[in-house]
């Protein structure tokens, strides 16, 4: 099967040849239709992760149909249709024993540790696998791991959505913002879409944004005049591009939870408007089976539909990571097997 597999930081992907794995011990293998590719694979191939093992097999967006399963697996069968966590976590230490498997220290991290989705067959951990309902597009059995099931966690985090709470999302044009402003609409939120790609801004309102504004500096006075009292949750997607402005953007008390950092840096926090306002910043860390869960069933009932700007074969996985980076695409971007 063709793979694509990084070997050196910062330059192009091979593509090779390799045999289908084999399952191990409390491991499947999935025949994948699909893999997303994700802002994080760039970033890795850019040597941005530097727990990173070389050569490494890139991607961690896995879903698909358990073809093989090894010794040891009882709940899995041949033939069922799988979702994987990005990780495989340890599973005995005090946050995989509580059900926040996201922060085990110990977790294994698909494309990063070990080798990742970039390959019709994957083999995985059976502790990263929730079984798929029927009814869930392939595209969004796909990104429930890491899109909507990350969103969900990341609100969840900044306290939860209740009906008709304000919250801003930056980067809304990409593939994170895009699945998250229908999620934030789901729970019944007004939402505020903030991009840099002017050109994506009508089908940001297709999606259901109920506003969107342009991310240039000082956004947040724009956010004010359409919210005079702000927003309660900023979704901040980017980083340090809109750190300052999501941050300044906050109703008192309201929560700003960062999920993205595009170009790693340090943004200025005003500590003072922090104090005064008593807003809160938290950080949230991908998905946990729980939180996996909740997105398929919320993608079974028809609430997201999959954001996919376009679907390419493994070998130009190259030319969509430059594509990606210079933002031309709307929602995901698939390899297709
Ligand atoms: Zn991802
Ligand atoms: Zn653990």
């Amino acid at each position: 099967m063709k793979t694509s597999v990084i070997r050196e930081i910062g330059k192009e992907m091979n593509i090779e040849e390799r045999e289908i794995p084999h399952a191990g011990i409390g491991e499947v293998v999935i025949e994948q239709k699909f893999t997303g590719i994700c802002y994080r694979d760039i970033l890795t191939r850019d040597g941005f992760f530097p727990r990173l093992t070389l050569p490494i097999v890139p991607g961690h967006e896995v879903s698909g149909i358990i073809s093989e399963v090894g010794e040891g697996v009882e709940y899995f069968r041949k033939g069922d249709r799988v979702s994987s966590l990005i990780y495989v976590p340890c599973g005995h230490c005090e946050n995989c024993i509580s059900g926040r498997e996201n922060l085990c220290q110990y977790k294994k991290t698909l494309g990063e540790n070990i080798d990742g989705a970039y390959s019709r067959y994957v083999k995985i951990n059976q502790r990263s696998l929730v079984k798929v309902p029927a009814g869930v597009p392939e595209e969004l059995s796909t990104i429930a791991a890491c899109v909507t099931g990350m969103v969900i966690h990341a609100l969840d985090t900044a306290g939860g959505i209740s009906e008709g709470r304000r919250v801003l999302i930056t980067g809304a044009g990409g593939g994170v913002g895009s699945h998250a402003i229908q999620i934030a609409r789901a729970y019944g939120a007004e939402v505020m879409a903030v991009t840099s790609s002017p050109w994506k801004k009508e089908s940001l309102y297709d999606l259901g944004a109920d506003h969107v504004i342009d991310a240039g500096e000082g956004f947040s006075k724009k956010v004010k005049e359409i919210w005079p009292e702000g927003a309660h949750i900023s979704l901040e997607n980017t980083g340090d591009a809109t750190f300052s402005d999501s941050f300044r953007a906050l109703s008192f008390g309201g929560r700003m939870v960062v999920v993205g950092n595009l170009k790693p840096a340090a943004p200025q926090l005003p500590i003072g408007i922090l104090i005064l306002k008593g807003n809160s910043i938290f950080g949230s860390i991908s998905s946990t089976r729980y939180d996996l869960e909740r997105a398929l069933n919320m993608s079974m009932k028809g609430k997201i539909r999959a954001v996919v700007s376009k679907e390419v074969p493994i070998e130009e996985v190259n030319h969509a990571f430059e594509e990606i980076k210079e933002r031309k695409n709307l929602g995901r971007v698939f390899i297709k097997f």
